[in-house]
C-alpha cells in the first residue's frame, strides 16, 4: 500500500458508487474511469475507492486481492472492521471496501435502491475516509460524487482533518441533481456527523422541513470545489426552477461552482475497435455500419429487405427525466414515416416498466420495432452502430452520453435542447451556430408537436439527401468527444485549490 505521491503531478483519489466497466448503472461509472485516465494520462497519481459489491463485473479487474490491512471505522455507536480490496481497472488502482458489517450494505445484488442506501453509502463514505487516513495517504485532492459520496465533505472537515487526513482539498460533483438523499436528519449520526451542528439552513438541512437534512447541499458547502457536468446545466441548476431544492445554496456559493462538459472514453467508444461489433468500421468506410445494421436487424427478427429504411435509436434509463411520453411517441412517429425504431431501456419506476412492458408485448413480433427492456452493454453497442437517428427527448439533462456516443458511432442525434445537449446538439438548420458546429437536429418545447419539428427535419434530410447525410455523418464521426479539454479543466480547478491552500498555509 504506497502512503502517498512522489510523482511532480497532484495526487487525486476519487471516492465513488460507480466506475465503468465493473460498477457501472449510468453516466456517473462512465465519466468515473474516463476522467481518471485522462488524469493519469495527464501525468497525475489517481486512485479510485469503490465498494466492494457482490454485482461487480469482477472479469474487469485484474490482480484482485484482499490487503493484510482491516480498517475499522464507526458507525452507529460501535466499530466495525472492513476488508480491504486493491485491483486494477482500466489500468488504475482502485480500492475495494467490504465492510464486515452484519447489514451485509454490499451484497444486496445491486448497487442502488435499497431502503438502507443512506445508511449503506454514509457507511461507505466514512470507510474510505479512514482508509485514507489509516493508510497515511496525503492526497492533494479527494474527489466525491453524488449524494452517495457527498458525506465525504463534512465527514472531511468535521472529524477527519482534525485528526490529520488534511493535506487535500476537497472537489465535488454533482452528476444530477434530482438525487440529492435527503433523508431525517437524525441519520446522519450513525457515520458520526452531528446532525445538531450541521443541522442549519447554511449547512446541510434540506429546504422542505428543519428535520430532514439533504447530503448534496452538504457536500456544496463544505467543498473547495463544486462542478458539475455542463455549462448549460450549471446555469440552469441556479433557476428556482431547475436547482430542484438547491438554487440558493449553489447561488450562495457560486465562485466555486462551475459547469464542465464531461466526455466520453474515446479508446473504448470506438466502432474501429469495438470488439463487441460484428464489424467495425470508420468515418471514411460505413460499409460495417451498414452490415452491423443487418446483423441487428436479422438479430432482433426485424425486416432488412430495405436498406435504406432509417434505423432509430434509443438507449436510456427509462425515467421521466428521459422524457419517457417523447420516447413513446417516437415509436408511433417512427413507424408513421416508415422508419424502424429499436429501444434498449431499463426502469426502476414500476409504472413506467408497466407500461414499456406492454408496448414491448405490442410489438413482439413487429418487423419494424422493437423494445429491450433490460441492461446490456453489448446490446447497447450493436444499436449504436445500427442506428442512422437517435433521440434524446430528455426533459432535463445535466450532461448525457448517449448523444456522443452515437455521434462517434455515426448516428444523427435528435435532441431536447436542455443541459448538456444543449453544449454538444447543435441544429443543422440553426443560422446563428457557426456550420463547423452544426451536427444534429434539436428541440425546445418538450411535446409531441416540438419533437415532430425535429425528427421530420432529419427524416426528410435522409430521404431526400443522400450525399448530404453521409457528410453529416462523416463530421460527426470525426468530432473530438474526447476527456483532454475537460479534464484539463479539472486539473486547472484542483491546481487553483491547492495552490490556494498552499498560499494560505504560507500566510498562518
Ligand atoms: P444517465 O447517467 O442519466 O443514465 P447518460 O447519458 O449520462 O445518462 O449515461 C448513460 C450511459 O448508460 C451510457 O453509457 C448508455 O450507453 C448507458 N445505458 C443506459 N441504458 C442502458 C441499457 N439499458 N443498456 C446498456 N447501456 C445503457
Amino acid at each position: 500500500l504506497t502512503s502517498s505521491s512522489s510523482s511532480p503531478g497532484l495526487h487525486v483519489i476519487h471516492i465513488a458508487a460507480e466506475m465503468a466497466p465493473v460498477a457501472k448503472v449510468g453516466g456517473l461509472g462512465d465519466v468515473l474511469s474516463a476522467l481518471s485516465k485522462a488524469l493519469q494520462k495527464k501525468g497525475h497519481l489517481v486512485e479510485i475507492v469503490l465498494p466492494k459489491y457482490d454485482c461487480m463485473q469482477y472479469e474487469s479487474i485484474q490482480d484482485l486481492r484482499a490487503l493484510d490491512l482491516v480498517v475499522e471505522s464507526y458507525f452507529d455507536g460501535q466499530l466495525f472492521k472492513n476488508k480491504i480490496w486493491i485491483g486494477t481497472v482500466e489500468g488504475l488502482p482502485v480500492y475495494f471496501i467490504e465492510p464486515l458489517h452484519p447489514a451485509k450494505f454490499f451484497w444486496r445484488g445491486k448497487t442502488y435502491g435499497e431502503p438502507d442506501d443512506l445508511k449503506r453509502f454514509s457507511f461507505f463514505s466514512r470507510a474510505a475516509l479512514e482508509l485514507l487516513h489509516q493508510a497515511g495517504k496525503k492526497p492533494d485532492i479527494i474527489h466525491c460524487h453524488d449524494w452517495q459520496t457527498a458525506f465525504v465533505a463534512p465527514l472531511y472537515w468535521d472529524l477527519y482533518a482534525p485528526k490529520g487526513l488534511n493535506s487535500a482539498r476537497i472537489c465535488f460533483t454533482c452528476h444530477n441533481f434530482e438525487y440529492q438523499g435527503t433523508a431525517p436528519a437524525s441519520e446522519i449520526a450513525s457515520c458520526g456527523l452531528d446532525f445538531h451542528h450541521l443541522n442549519r439552513p447554511d449547512r446541510m438541512q434540506d429546504h422542505s422541513s428543519p428535520d430532514r437534512i439533504n447530503p448534496v447541499k452538504g457536500a456544496i458547502v463544505f467543498s473547495n470545489i463544486v462542478t458539475t457536468v455542463s455549462p448549460t446545466y450549471a446555469q440552469e441548476v441556479r433557476t428556482s426552477q431547475g436547482g430542484q431544492g438547491l438554487h440558493a445554496t449553489l447561488n450562495a456559493h457560486a465562485q466555486k461552482f462551475v459547469g464542465i462538459l464531461n466526455g466520453i472514453d474515446t479508446d473504448s467508444w470506438n466502432p474501429a475497435t469495438d470488439s463487441y461489433l460484428r464489424f467495425q468500421y470508420n468515418a471514411n468506410d460505413l460499409e460495417g455500419k451498414a452490415d452491423n445494421k443487418k446483423a441487428l436487424q436479422r438479430l432482433l427478427g426485424l425486416s432488412f429487405s430495405d436498406s435504406r429504411q432509417p434505423l432509430v435509436g434509443c438507449i436510456t434509463r427509462l425515467v421521466p427525466q428521459k422524457g419517457v411520453h417523447l420516447i413513446r411517441h417516437a415509436i408511433y412517429r417512427s413507424l408513421e414515416l416508415g422508419a424502424q425504431f429499436v429501444l434498449l431501456g431499463s426502469s426502476p419506476v414500476p409504472n413506467i416498466r408497466r407500461e414499456f412492458e406492454e408496448i414491448a408485448k405490442k410489438f413482439e413480433n413487429h418487423e419494424h420495432v422493437r423494445l429491450i427492456l433490460k441492461y446490456d452493454e453489448a446490446l447497447s453497442r450493436s444499436i449504436y452502430a445500427s442506428s442512422d437517428m437517435f433521440i434524446i427527448p430528455s426533459i432535463f439533462e445535466p450532461c448525457g452520453l448517449t448523444q456522443m456516443i452515437a455521434m462517434r458511432y455515426g448516428a444523427i442525434p435528435i435532441a431536447r435542447k436542455t443541459g448538456g445537449l444543449n453544449d454538444s446538439v447543435f441544429d443543422v438548420d440553426d443560422d446563428t451556430i457557426p456550420v463547423q458546429l452544426r451536427n444534429g437536429y434539436t428541440f425546445v418545447t418538450p411535446d409531441e408537436q416540438g419533437f415532430n419539428g425535429a425528427f421530420d427535419r432529419a427524416f426528410n434530410h435522409y430521404k431526400t439527401d443522400n450525399e448530404g447525410w453521409k457528410e453529416l455523418i462523416n463530421k460527426v464521426m470525426n468530432i473530438d468527444f474526447s476527456w483532454d479539454t475537460s479534464a484539463s479543466q479539472y486539473e486547472e480547478l484542483y491546481l487553483q485549490s491547492v495552490s490556494r491552500a498552499r498560499a494560505a498555509r504560507r500566510v498562518a
